[in-house]
């Protein structure tokens, strides 16, 4: 099927979820977006993109943040961040304290909030602007040079980070933080608060589909590199619900609670939906079926 076909079959397939389920209303700024929307882009690795409703309009990418961070300290050092994060699936809630208290500090895997506030100070601890090397890597490869943190979604988010404090100050007792912990939440919800479009989005994660190669050619991380965060992103980008996830879409994808889902289809391309309603898994519930559905209509697909 083209892609034009699978993209309209996938917002039929979308509608009945659009707008069901809850809003991050713990972060109190995105309790206010309109829950009615959906926009969905695909990018194919030549750069061309396809789009279908909202694909245009910016939303909170809260945690697809964590996957460019943890590409960019991966570029910058290898392996090495693997010593203080791991790459299990956690099977806990994304901001638990227990699991990361019964493991002495050393968070699952990158993508819990635990592990990505260490990928974040360690991003720090590189660049000394952790929040503006990503933005800068999103303007660059989305082709937006206005692209910006939301101050007011950052604010919010720090007002009510209580359990985002715990968790950092759980890793600083255990010695997993380099910076304080007050540096390293302000990097991580500027971070979070990246506010950016499906088509945007898309295209920013095109070097995922690559292997490696940005938008100007030259390579960000090697081709063993990005098959190891998609890797890294098929078993542990969708909360703790990875299985059904990877069980109905079947590609690595990373989902936050802004309502945004990034999928990589490597070779291909890289699809983007955003609808705000979250379903049980606190992925979006119309980007789920709605990408259920792009990966079986069309032949995007890893399986
Ligand atoms: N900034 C959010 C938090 O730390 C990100 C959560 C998410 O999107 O999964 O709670």
């Amino acid at each position: 099927m083209e892609i034009e076909d699978a993209l309209r079959r996938a917002q039929e397939a979308a509608a009945p979820e659009v707008g069901r389920g809850q809003l991050a209303t713990y972060i109190p700024s995105l309790a206010n977006v309109d829950p009615h929307q959906f926009g969905m882009a695909i990018a194919s690795v030549d750069g061309e993109v396809h789009v279908i409703g909202d694909a245009d309009v910016p939303f909170s990418v809260q945690s697809i943040s964590k996957v460019f961070t943890l590409a960019l300290v991966v570029a910058a050092e290898g392996e090495a961040i693997w010593k203080r994060v791991g790459r299990e699936p956690s099977g806990s809630p994304f901001n638990s304290l227990l699991q990361l208290d019964q493991e002495a500090g050393r968070p699952r895997n990158p993508f819990i909030n635990a592990g990505a506030l260490v990928v974040t100070d360690r991003l720090q601890s590189l660049s000394g602007d952790a929040s503006g090397t990503l933005r800068d890597l999103m303007r660059r490869e989305s082709g937006r040079s206005s692209v910006e943190s939301d101050p007011e979604v950052a604010r919010s988010e720090l007002e009510a980070g209580h359990r985002t404090y715990a968790v950092a100050h759980l890793l600083a007792s255990y010695g997993n933080l380099e910076s304080t912990v007050d540096e390293v939440i302000d990097q991580y919800v500027a971070q979070c608060a990246l506010s950016m479009s499906c088509r945007e989005l898309a295209l920013a994660g095109l070097f995922l589909a690559r292997d490696g190669v940005l938008s100007d050619g030259s390579q960000l991380l090697s081709p063993r590199e990005t098959k190891r965060v998609n890797a890294v992103m098929l078993t542990c980008g969708t909360y703790d619900s990875a299985g059904e996830f990877a069980y109905r879409v079947g590609v690595p994808a990373k989902s936050g609670v802004g309502g945004g889902i990034l999928a990589v289809i490597p070779d291909r391309g890289v699809a983007c939906v955003w609808s705000p309603a979250l379903g049980p898994s606190g992925s979006s519930a119309a980007g789920l079926a709605a990408l259920d559905a792009f990966t079986t209509y069309s032949d995007w697909t890893v399986f």
